[in-house]
Formats: C-alpha cells, sequence, structure tokens
C-alpha cells in the first residue's frame, strides 16, 4: 500500500526532475541558438555511449525537438567497441522503447588498443580517437551532416586548464567545429550544461547507464588533478566554476599576448580596445555602469 509520506516523496522527486529539465532544455536551447549548431533539415547523429552525459543529451533533444520551430532528424548511434563485459542489450532495448531511430555499430576497437597501448598505460586516448574516426566515418555513411557529442561545461573548463597546464595552450573544446578532415560538422548541445545537474537528471531518470571504464582502465591522471581542483574551487569559491566558463565565452585578444591573434606590431594610438579605463567612459545605463566597474576592479586584481 502507497503511504501518504511516499506520494509526497515522489511528487517531490517529480517537481525537481521538472525543474533540472526546464534549466537543462534553456541551456541547450541557448547554445544551440548561439552557435547556431542546428538548422532546418539536418540530420543529426547523437553518439550515445551509455554514459550520463549521453542519455541525457539525447532525452533534452528529443524534448527540444517536439516544439522546435524547424524541423531536424535525430539518429541515436552507440559504436559497441566490444569492451569485455559490455551489455550489448541494454541500449537497443531502450532506444526501441524510446522509438527513436538507431544504429548500432560494431567495431572491435578494444583489440586493437589492447595490443598497441602497453600494459600498465592508460588506453583511453587511442580509444577515444579510434572511437571518434569510426563516428564519423559512419556519420557520412547514413548522411548525417552534423555529430552531436555530450560534453558538458565541466568538460570544457577541464580541457581549457589540460591545455594550458600541460599543453601551453590557451584552447578547449568548442561547441562546434569541424572535423580535421573538414567532412563533419560536431556539436556539443550540452555545452552550457552543469555536470551536477546533468548526473541528477539521469538520475531522476533512472536511465540504464553502462560504466564506460568496464574495460579496466583509468581516466587520464591529469583530467583527474584538474577535475579535483575544479571541485575543490567550486567549494570553497561558489561562483567561480560559472566566472571561468563566462570568460572563455568573453575572450579579449588585445589583452592577452598572442601576436597572431591581434596585430600589436601595428597598433596605432587611438585604438579602442572596448575596455574602460576611466570612469568618464562609463556608460550611462546604472546597471550597465555598475556591471563595468565590476568588470575594471577584476581587471586592475
Ligand atoms: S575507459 Fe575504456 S572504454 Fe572508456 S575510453 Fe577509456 S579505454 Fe575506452
Amino acid at each position: 500500500m502507497t503511504s501518504v509520506t511516499d506520494t509526497e516523496e515522489a511528487r517531490k522527486l517529480k517537481t525537481r526532475q521538472n525543474k533540472l529539465q526546464k534549466r537543462l532544455r534553456r541551456e541547450m536551447g541557448q547554445a544551440i541558438e548561439t552557435f547556431n549548431m542546428i538548422e532546418e533539415g539536418d540530420k543529426v547523429m547523437v553518439c550515445l555511449s551509455g554514459g550520463k552525459d549521453s542519455f541525457v543529451m539525447l532525452d533534452i533533444l528529443m524534448n527540444l525537438q517536439k516544439s522546435a520551430p524547424i524541423q531536424f532528424e535525430l539518429v541515436a548511434v552507440n559504436l559497441d567497441q566490444k569492451q569485455p563485459g559490455f551489455p550489448e542489450h541494454v541500449l537497443p532495448e531502450y532506444l526501441t522503447e524510446l522509438g527513436v531511430p538507431f544504429h548500432i555499430v560494431e567495431r572491435d576497437t578494444y583489440s586493437v588498443v589492447k595490443s598497441v597501448v602497453p600494459e600498465g598505460k592508460t588506453t583511453c586516448a587511442l580509444c577515444s580517437r579510434l572511437r571518434r574516426g569510426t563516428l564519423y566515418g559512419f556519420a557520412e555513411q547514413i548522411g548525417a551532416n552534423k555529430i552531436a557529442l555530450g560534453h558538458h561545461r565541466d568538460d570544457i573548463l577541464e580541457t581549457f586548464f589540460l591545455n594550458m597546464f600541460y599543453g601551453g595552450k590557451l584552447k578547449s573544446m568548442p561547441p562546434k567545429l569541424v572535423s580535421d578532415d573538414g567532412k563533419n560538422m560536431v556539436i556539443r548541445p550540452l555545452a552550457y550544461a552543469r555536470e551536477k545537474d546533468i548526473a541528477a537528471y539521469a538520475e531522476l531518470r533512472g536511465f540504464p547507464i553502462i560504466p564506460c571504464n568496464l574495460c579496466g582502465s583509468q581516466e587520464n591522471l591529469q583530467r583527474q588533478v584538474i577535475k579535483e581542483m575544479l571541485q575543490g574551487w567550486d567549494k570553497t569559491h561558489p561562483g567561480r566554476i560559472e566566472t571561468m566558463f563566462r570568460s572563455l565565452c568573453n575572450v579579449v585578444p588585445s589583452h592577452l599576448a598572442d601576436a597572431e591573434l591581434f596585430d600589436f606590431k601595428n597598433l596605432q594610438l587611438g585604438y579602442a580596445h572596448g575596455i574602460v579605463d576611466d570612469e568618464d567612459d562609463l556608460p550611462s545605463h546604472p546597471k550597465a555602469a555598475v556591471q563595468m566597474m565590476e568588470r575594471i576592479d577584476i581587471l586592475s586584481l
């Protein structure tokens, strides 16, 4: 028999799920619009690994598709890489019930990785590369002109710090890019979504998640270090992650030091950088002026 407490609890969980869904929808909608990720008539191949991020991406994309002012197709694709213990029935069952067109591509990249990478070394980099290559090729085969990947805001920030700390580059995962061979357009509709929200929504929806590390490999150690650093900052300085992500969307090339990105050599007097150095230059609207002052404070730190 269902008690009043059970019903109350179920109601609370449903409200939380709806709230999270609304937020994820809004963030995905904004990302799609800002970067013009999906256009009329697109065929979007949604890469479904079985992890929480890709389940959420497919769910929210399908949700948006119902109310979108444009027509586009979604096709879910999973690459079965033949890792030992991969439960191959889970995704076909889930996708059939969902009623979305899908393909399961079978390619034994696991054996390739095992035969090439020395014992004890992390296999994820090569595994991901082979997965990407296979998926890109398959997109062409099925005539998909967009490939949707489930990376989110935290992945983008982690990659940014990885490249800065270990690669000496200010570079991350862009929300939209053309693959190296120029043949595929990759989009990341969850670019604005927080991992915390994705994880909470996936749990509430009870998606049949398949762990990636069934193969026994460890995530790249450097990425783990960055992840822990960011999680630590999130606890000690709430809001810092949001501000850091905003900074990736608000770059001022004239105030960095890349001579290829900004023409420092031919810089002339009178050039306007778009950054005020004097209170006289503040905008007249009070709210805009306060925002600008906050920016000056930060800039002069
Ligand atoms: S954990 Fe295993 S399956 Fe996942 S990316 Fe790494 S090597 Fe590939």
